[in-house]
């Protein structure tokens, strides 16, 4: 089935949260925006845990459900919007007696169990700054957050921590305690809190302290092509967005019941799959399990799913596992299906129509943005394959850079540039942590550049064309080159190592490594072995190279900068483009390449 433009009919546009886009997008402020929240009671400023949770509890919604946790083996955790309060109230106390002061980093390393949406919540109620760790990292990963942080506490579980924390606790001298979520065995290792105890023995009833618009919230880790991970920060302000753009965007309301298949340790995860539902006052549903097409389907159809936010990867298994099976499973009361964090293919949108009678409504956003910024709105004509429009009171443009701090405004529908916004919106960043040069960076010319390729067709429309820079994509996670190099670079057999994105028809792309090895050390396929298996220890299942080729050198310009560009190009079997600049290369001859499987 092919479709250049999937049109809504009258009836879905005027039942949508927002009839009318072009209407929206001419009344819209956000300072109205911000008069749909409560803020602080007393006037003491904005938090994002008093919007998301405690002026529910107060009132009408205090007995509605709030999450409904459905774990692996088919236990079923319920909380309704006051139960929320109580437990995330108790969290907070339990950080404020641990003499966790407001600005203080709380890091989570945690699979998505109740106790990550707990400590979510309750360091946002507390002042503290939450930031969340995907819990696929492996000990490097985990210890270059945590240390950029500063984190001075970690919620984890017994078993990761003994896994992946306990060995490099001593380099992490800010983090002064590890709250842990017992296991089977109930017990805590030696030398954390037993987060069990802690909740038991606190007290239900917590004031939030004032937090400020303009206070710091929540700390998410991104990766650029060079250096380390960066840290995005956010304010309580961001609710503003996160509130908004649920309800425009996704167009939730409370009588809802959302499933976002996002892990809160990546930013989908936190702004959509915590904060977004719960501050429209709507249902989340939370499943621990890892993805299984036809568990799925039955969480769709039993947990009466009306709103679904999920991913172009996910969706692409879906499809591999064939539209009949989504069709054994009706799920009716689905009404709005979204997808968010790489290129969804028009085929994918329109299969939404085959297996849901839904079109997947493709929306963009990025760490730094903190809130969806483009997006195929419910009451608009879906456009297959297109990201959508720009959400009321955003403003994007098409640029190319032509200086440091200037930029030129690509005029021309169709023409490809970098996407550009003005910033503004509640949700922005306000910095990358301790870099403040490589945040200013990020603008020019008045505007925030995303470093995506970008072209906007005549009907406004934005259309993704790749990325201005070297980051990876691979099943929706965003990994940087260098971390990935530098964990390779620590065998001692590797002399030099550099990572590419190589596409991929399931995960949009994978990560590929090429090494060359250090004299004394021949190439074979044992030690190819050995180097994935060595990465994967090292940086975790989510980061680390799935393919690993050795060659007798890497291609290097005159200037010694390995040429990831001319990699890529062979290994997609491309034009090699200008090689000017390329230092003559070692003979091929000792090399071994191939996958993980
Ligand atoms: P992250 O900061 O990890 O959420 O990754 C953000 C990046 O994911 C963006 O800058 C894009 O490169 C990519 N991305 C997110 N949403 C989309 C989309 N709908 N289409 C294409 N790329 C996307």
């Amino acid at each position: 089935m092919a479709w250049d433009v999937i049109e809504k009919t009258a009836g879905t546009r005027r039942a949508s949260n927002m009839p009318d886009y072009e209407a929206a997008r001419r009344q819209f402020t956000w300072t109205e925006a911000r008069r749909m929240l409560d803020g602080l009671p007393g006037g003491r400023g904005l938090n994002i845990a008093h919007e998301a949770v405690d002026r529910h509890a107060a009132g009408p919604l205090a007995g509605k459900l709030a999450l409904r946790w459905l774990g692996r083996n088919g236990t079923v955790r319920d909380f309704t919007y006051d139960e929320l309060r109580r437990q995330t109230s108790r969290f907070a106390g339990v950080l404020t007696r641990l003499g966790v002061q407001p600005g203080d980093v709380v890091a989570s390393l945690c699979a998505r169990i109740p106790e990550l949406y707990i400590a979510a919540l309750g360091t946002l109620k507390c002042g503290a700054v939450f930031s969340p760790l995907f819990s696929a990292f492996g000990p490097e990963p985990i210890h270059t957050r945590l240390e950029k942080a500063q984190a001075r506490v970690l919620v984890t579980t017994a078993s990761l921590y003994r896994r992946k924390v306990s060995d490099i606790r001593a380099r992490l001298p800010h983090l002064e305690h590890v709250i842990v979520v017992p296991g089977e065995a109930a017990d805590a290792p030696a030398g954390t809190h037993n987060l069990r105890q802690l909740l038991d023995a606190a007290d239900d009833r917590f004031v939030i302290p004032a937090t400020q618009p303009e206070s710091l919230a929540l700390l998410h880790f991104t990766s650029g092509t060079t250096g380390q991970p960066k840290g995005a920060m956010h304010v309580h302000e961001a609710v503003v967005a996160h509130h908004g753009t649920t309800r425009t965007a996704l167009d939730l309301r409370p009588d809802d019941r959302f499933w976002c298949t996002a892990d809160p340790g990546w930013v989908t995860g936190t702004s959509y799959g915590i904060v977004g539902p719960l501050t429209v006052g709507a249902t989340g549903i939370v499943d621990e399990a890892d993805f299984d097409a036809e568990r799925w389907y039955r969480i769709l159809q039993q947990e009466r799913v009306t709103v679904w936010y999920t991913a172009p990867t996910a969706i692409r298994m879906l499809m591999k596992a064939g539209v009949d099976l989504a069709r054994r499973f009706p799920a009716p009361d689905l009404r709005f299906i979204a997808s968010v964090g790489e290129p969804l293919n028009p085929e994918a949108v329109v299969w939404g129509v085959e297996a849901f009678g839904l079109p997947f409504h493709d929306n963009w956003w990025q760490t730094e943005t903190g809130g969806i910024m483009i997006a195929n709105f419910a009451s608009m004509d879906v456009r297959p394959g297109s990201m959508g429009r720009p959400l009321p009171g955003v403003d994007i443009a098409v640029v190319r850079r032509t200086g440091d701090d200037t930029v030129d405004v690509v005029t021309d529908p169709g023409t490809v540039g970098e996407l550009a916004i003005v910033p503004g919106w509640p949700s922005m960043f306000r910095g990358y942590l301790r870099d403040e040069a490589r945040y200013r960076r990020s603008f020019a010319g008045g505007y925030y550049l995303t470093g995506d390729l970008v072209r906007m067709d005549p009907n406004g429309y934005c259309w993704f064309v790749g990325r201005d820079n070297d980051v990876i994509k691979s099943s929706g996670h965003l990994i940087g080159p260098f971390e990935v190099e530098s964990a390779l670079m620590e065998h001692p057999a590797v002399a030099e190592a550099t990572v590419i994105g190589k596409p991929d028809p399931m995960a949009y792309e994978i990560v590929k490594a090429f090494v060359a090895l250090k004299p004394g050390h021949e190439a074979s396929e044992t030690l190819r072995l050995e180097l994935i298996g060595f990465a994967r220890t090292r940086l975790g299942a989510a980061v680390a190279p799935k393919e690993i080729d050795v060659l007798p050198g890497l291609p290097k310009t005159r200037s010694g900068k390995i040429m990831r560009r001319l990699l890529k190009a062979r290994e997609l079997g491309l034009p090699e483009g200008d090689l000017s600049t390329l230092e003559p290369e070692p003979a091929a001859g000792t090399s071994t390449s191939g996958g993980t499987s």
